[in-house]
């Protein structure tokens, strides 16, 4: 410690004897603690930092504040940043912290209600040659501090550096594209790093319906021959389904273990690089779509000892998979699989195992010395989990255990045994002991549970949606009472209507937060507009629909109106809607009246029609089809079209568009059942000239459906292996299904 001055001891001694303030009275001051309370206080302090000194941000909210924090501690002695009271230091607006130096602890800031100016939130450096080493950040968090345009990407913690420490930190809702946490290898000084990032709270992070939604990046491709050296260990990862992606490992020499996936879409991806030790990480998909295990590429891996359950991802997204290689690969594609190893791994319901999964004309290479030894894998889910895309002798089998259901496409190296699953006193599926014994997994127990992780004063979100407010709004019929009782609602509140009964919309009704506006089953209340939009479903917004009748007839003489739209702006939260038991009629006052119109940068969880008939329609219903770049992006994850009726509608029922190559996303994902389409899609201005248009759909179900004189259903498959399948439905006086290729499968279909 730095002597402290006769004067400093004097004059804390006198504040804390005579101005009881509260931010004084809970500072247990000493000599080298400094309280700032603006950011020109908190530069002043930096500048004067010695080993040992602490720096204190008052209790309060700072606003715009952009925080360097360079300095140079002693190995054991120190320099500390810390919040008056770990959680009351809230950090909002456009602002930051980077941090560059040595032997520095960092603790206790919210960063909340803002975004950062720069592409990092957190920075373990403050310029290109300015980095942290020997910095440990913990209990602090980092919550929807999201750019609000979607597709603006940045990184919200990034470490360079070496020898740094991340753990105890909660990191959650980030809406906007990015890396939530990312390893930076960019120069040598931040290679071999050694950094551990431990006990932090991954919360939910929702589909970017896009690449680079990744939660954790250790390394990219241009360094992945580089190694990392770093550490990831008893994190929990809460439903961290940003993307493919949950962690992509990009670099050699990595440990991942003792990590939980809690119903996580996406997967742990060796993504480049070598050497890398996953083991005894817990994943618990739960029946759950799109939730996947451990993706093995490149050479020297080894994965073991992980427990994967109830996972359903197929494809890149199975709970374990090999993948094959491309020959002599550049550096930013496939490597070969060469002597790496799955062994001793408990896979129990989870549907897919896949190997040589990726296998085409470029990839091509199979995997060579590789293994599988000693696996269980217990599933009724699926009896054939396991799929082979190409030569697999380059895998050796030996000792793994299957129920006896499951057919095994492999010659040797499984034993069946009966299925014999059941709860241990952990609450984890886990097979027969004698089995687990007989691969010494150890005790099947959550390596790290939930609440202890993450910021120790933060609440973590519980499972589920939140549950639904209770709160009834009864509207009397009028002009505009719907758009003052969306005013006076709350999130998740219902709109009560009047069956039989007018509503009449003079003002756009914008849904700023989830409402259901309905009336009760057995009539339907009739709401007409005379605005373009009836309405805009803002950031932040859902929309439930019931009972309801819309039609077009006070609607202004004017083209291009729609029913609900997006907000014109970037949304950089997921919306839903769902439209059920609803009636419209008349869309047609001018042409291109659509029902749905969806802006650039929006993106819908999910939208549904259901139980719905809709007639004389101008525009199209469904347009889905802003992401126009062709760069991945796209603007819905799941649409239903379920037991409903379309009559005369000039444009297409929907219009589905994902562009570009990647294969880093799940949806869009559709499903058309039980409906009629009468006269659909044969508008002059109708440029699909189809009445369905999917194009790069990942997987699309089209099921018990009839086309009357309809324009055809036209497909463009597209983006490694999408699921389509067309069953069931009948063509009557409509032409022929239209696709780039013939990679989809049809059953019982008949064309009159
Ligand atoms: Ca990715």
């Amino acid at each position: 410690m730095r002597p402290a001055s006769l004067l400093t001891v004097s004059l804390i001694l006198l504040l804390t004897a005579c101005a009881p303030t509260d931010a004084i009275r809970s500072m247990p001051f000493d000599a080298g603690t400094t309280l700032v309370s603006t950011v020109e206080e908190f530069d002043k302090a930096v500048s004067a930092l010695q080993p040992g000194d602490t720096l204190v941000l008052a209790n309060g909210t700072w606003t715009d504040a952009e925080l360097v924090f360079k300095a140079i501690g002693q190995p054991d002695n120190p320099i500390e940043l810390k919040a008056e009271q770990a959680g009351k230091v809230i950090i909002k607006g456009q602002s930051n912290l980077s941090i560059s130096g040595s032997h520095l602890i960092v603790s206790g800031l919210v960063f909340k209600e803002g975004f950062t100016p720069t592409s990092e939130v957190i920075s373990f450096r403050t310029s290109k040659n300015d980095l942290a080493n020997h910095v440990r950040v913990h209990n602090t968090v980092i919550d929807g501090f999201s750019n609000p345009e979607r597709y603006s990407a940045d990184t919200w913690v990034a470490i360079y550096g070496k020898n740094n420490t991340f753990d105890h930190n909660s990191l959650l809702n980030k809406g906007n594209r990015g890396v939530t946490l990312a390893v930076k290898m960019t120069t040598k000084a931040s290679q071999e790093n050694g950094h551990v990032i431990e006990y932090n709270y991954f919360g939910p992070r929702q589909t970017l319906g896009s690449n680079g939604g990744e939660t954790l990046r250790i390394g990219t491709s241009h360094y992945s021959r580089d190694y990392s050296n770093t550490v990831v260990q008893h994190n929990y990862f809460d439903r961290t389904s940003g993307e493919l992606e949950i962690i992509s490992s990009k670099s050699c020499g990595n440990i991942i273990k003792g990590n939980v996936f809690f119903e996580s879409q996406g997967t742990l991806t060796m993504r480049h690089g070598h050497n890398t030790l996953v083991e005894n990480n817990y994943f618990l998909g739960n029946g759950k779509p799109n939730t996947g295990g451990i993706r093995i590429i490149n050479e020297y891996q080894t994965v073991k000892n992980n427990y994967l359950y109830g996972l359903t991802g197929h494809r890149f997204r199975g709970a374990l998979v090999i993948m094959n290689g491309v020959p002599n690969s550049p550096i930013n594609r496939y490597n070969q699989v060469v002597d790496s190893h799955m062994l001793n791994n408990i896979v129990v319901d989870s549907d897919h195992i896949q190997l040589c999964a990726g296998s085409d004309a470029e990839r091509s290479a199979t995997p060579v010395g590789s293994s599988m030894h000693n696996n269980i894998i217990m599933s009724k889910t699926n009896l054939n989990p396991f799929t082979v895309y190409d030569d697999v002798s380059g895998i050796s089998f030996q000792g793994n255990i299957v129920n006896d259901e499951i057919t095994v496409p492999i010659n040797g190296g499984f034993e069946k045994v009966p299925y014999s699953v059941s709860e241990n006193r952990h609450g984890l599926r886990v097979p027969a002991q004698h089995l687990i014994d007989g691969i010494s997994f150890g005790e099947v127990k959550l390596p790290v549970a939930k609440q202890d992780t993450g910021a120790s004063y933060y609440p973590k979100p519980g499972p589920g949606k939140k549950a639904p407010s209770n709160n009834t709004i009864a509207v009397t019929p009028g002009t505009d009472t719907i758009v003052a009782a969306l005013k006076n609602s709350g999130p998740g509140d219902t709109l009560l209507l009047e069956n039989g009964k007018e509503y009449l919309l003079k003002k756009f009704a914008v849904v700023n937060h989830p409402i259901t506006i309905k009336a009760k089953s057995g009539g339907k209340a009739i709401i007409r507009s005379e605005k373009s939009t009836f309405f805009t479903i803002e950031n932040g917004g859902a929309l439930v629909l019931e009972n309801i009748w819309m039609d077009g007839s006070e609607s202004p003489d004017t083209a291009g109106n729609n029913v609900i739209s997006t907000s014109r702006y970037s949304m950089n939260q997921n919306y839903s809607l769902a439209v059920r038991n609803c009636k419209v009629t008349d869309l047609d006052v001018n042409h291109s009246f659509d029902f749905l119109k969806v802006y650039r940068s929006t993106f819908a969880d999910s939208i549904e029609i259901r139980d719905t008939e809709m007639s004389n329609v101008s525009g199209t219903i469904l347009s889905l089809a802003e992401e126009t770049d062709d760069l991945g992006m796209y603007n819905v994850e799941n649409l239903d079209i379920i037991n409903s009726k379309f009559t005369d509608i000039q444009g297409p029922i929907a219009h589905v568009y994902r562009g570009g190559t990647d294969e880093s996303t799940f949806g869009p994902i559709v499903r058309v059942h039980g409906n009629e389409f009468k006269n659909a899609g044969h508008g002059k201005r109708n440029k699909t000239g189809a009445s369905f248009k999917f194009h790069g759909v990942q997987n699309l179900n089209i099921s018990d459906s009839t086309w009357l004189n309809s324009s055809p259903l036209a497909l463009h498959l597209s983006n490694g292996e999408p699921i389509t399948i067309i069953e069931d439905v009948v063509m009557d006086g409509t032409a022929n299904i239209v696709a780039n290729n013939d990679q989809y499968k049809v059953r019982n279909i008949s064309y009159k």
